[in-house]
């Protein structure tokens, strides 16, 4: 059986980034910057105040003091924000501005409006002096045309998009988003919002697994659901040919009535099947129909616990991310556990920050693979190494943090 490096080893080698598409800036939001920019305008593209107030001669303020104002002559144009200055200020002059407007020839300093008076005579006064470039932002101190803004495989959040925005670009080249399709099977489930059967539950992995699909910055392209039944499965696989990724539920254990592990084995290849992982040993990958298809366990732990450590590196890999498998840090652990070897668990955690402690990480009191509830309000998921017998309260852990989100 694989270890859970193996198996990722795999996947990551069998799973090759998307191509880059042109793409509108918000809908980039969360993608991967394809190619390098450099900037094609210099930022501020011209010199600008960075206040209201007046643009003056810094020499023209030398020793002002609220008893000992200066007298500066206003020049008649006042120069908003949006406008193009026509006045030249010379000694003994000002003109009012705007933030962000432009800085009019002659004047080298700003005062601020707060540091100022009007006269009744077309006089401003001013009480504090100003040194030559206060208050100025010069063109270029953000960034010069022509100097590298952002590089091939930037992660484009807000702020990226935002310094993307004010380049000029109202699109740019990033890594197209994948498109998963999630196929539930088992002839026991119900959707939620129906009658329950005798004998029958509720249909979660499918939520579950549309959410965090989501979380991951991927798209969901299809979500189908079968019975146990061959043809039934065969056939929702072949409704997702257009997915980058199948993900499936269910039915990869060794019972009798687990189809997918036949129709990946009849329709496509399958790489591997059974991890050394608890929960989630039962879980395939492979190709169908030229896709790769994770085959996760019923259970819905298990199904998460399989998608983090497998399925979350994979669509990384597609969206073009550096770094592919699951964070991890080291926190000391707050309560005991135990483990039986020989395979690794992951035991669902809540981890914090504390001043004193450093990270530290609480297992959740449930842990049974069908168990919902464990899963409320955790963050992360504790490592138990496959030989440990236990680990005790005091203890270091690596634990993979954050999980269930990006
Ligand atoms: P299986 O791997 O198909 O044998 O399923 C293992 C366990 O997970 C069984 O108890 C199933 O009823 C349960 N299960 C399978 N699929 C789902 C699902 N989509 N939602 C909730 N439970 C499921
Ligand atoms: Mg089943």
């Amino acid at each position: 059986m694989l270890t859970v490096e193996q198996a990722q080893e795999i996947i990551l080698n069998s799973i090759a980034v998307l191509p880059a598409q042109d793409t509108p800036l918000l809908e980039a939001l969360g993608r991967t910057l394809a190619e390098a920019v450099a900037a094609p305008i210099s930022l501020p593209p011209f010199d600008n105040s960075a206040m209201d107030g007046y643009a003056v001669i810094a020499a023209d303020t030398e020793g002002a003091t609220p008893e000992n104002m200066r007298r500066l002559r206003l020049l008649e144009k006042d120069v908003p924000a949006g406008t193009a200055p026509t006045e030249v200020v010379q000694c003994g002059t000002a003109v009012r501005i705007m933030t962000g407007a432009p800085a009019p020839a002659g004047a080298d300093a700003v005062v601020m409006v707060e540091h100022t008076q009007l006269s009744p005579e077309g006089f401003v006064e001013i009480f504090v002096p100003v040194k030559a470039g206060d208050n100025l932002r010069p063109k270029g101190e953000d960034i010069q045309a022509g100097q590298p803004a952002l590089a091939a495989g930037e992660i484009l959040g807000p702020g990226e998009l935002g310094l993307l925005a004010s380049l000029g670009y109202a699109n740019i080249s990033a890594i197209r988003q994948p498109r998963v399709a999630i196929v539930t099977t088992g002839s026991e489930l119900v959707e939620p919002g129906q009658a329950l059967k005798a004998g029958a539950i509720y249909n979660s992995n499918k939520i579950t697994l549309a959410g965090r699909v989501l979380r991951a910055g991927a798209a969901l392209a299809a979500m189908l659901h079968v019975e146990d039944n061959e043809q039934a499965v065969e056939d929702a696989l072949a409704q997702c040919a257009t997915a980058d990724l199948i993900l499936t539920t269910g039915g990869v254990s060794v019972g009798e009535y687990d189809f997918v592990k036949n129709a990946l084995e009849r329709l496509g290849e399958i790489k591997f099947w059974r991890v050394m992982l608890k929960p989630g040993k039962p879980v395939a990958f492979g190709k169908v129909l030229g896709r790769p298809l994770f085959g996760l366990p019923g259970n819905p732990v298990s199904a998460l616990v399989t998608f983090e450590l497998l399925v979350a590196p994979a669509l990384r890999k597609m969206l073009g991310r550096k770094e592919c498998l699951p964070p991890t840090i080291e926190a000391t652990l707050l309560s005991d556990v135990s483990h039986k070897p020989p395979r690794r668990e992951l035991r669902q955690a809540f981890t914090s920050y504390d001043a004193t402690r450093g990270y530290v990480v609480r297992p959740a009191e449930k842990r049974g693979s069908a168990m919902l509830t464990s899963l409320v309000g955790v963050n992360s998921l504790l490592v138990i190494p496959e030989e440990s017998k236990g680990l005790r309260a005091g203890d270091k852990a690596t634990v993979i943090f954050p999980a269930y989100q990006e």
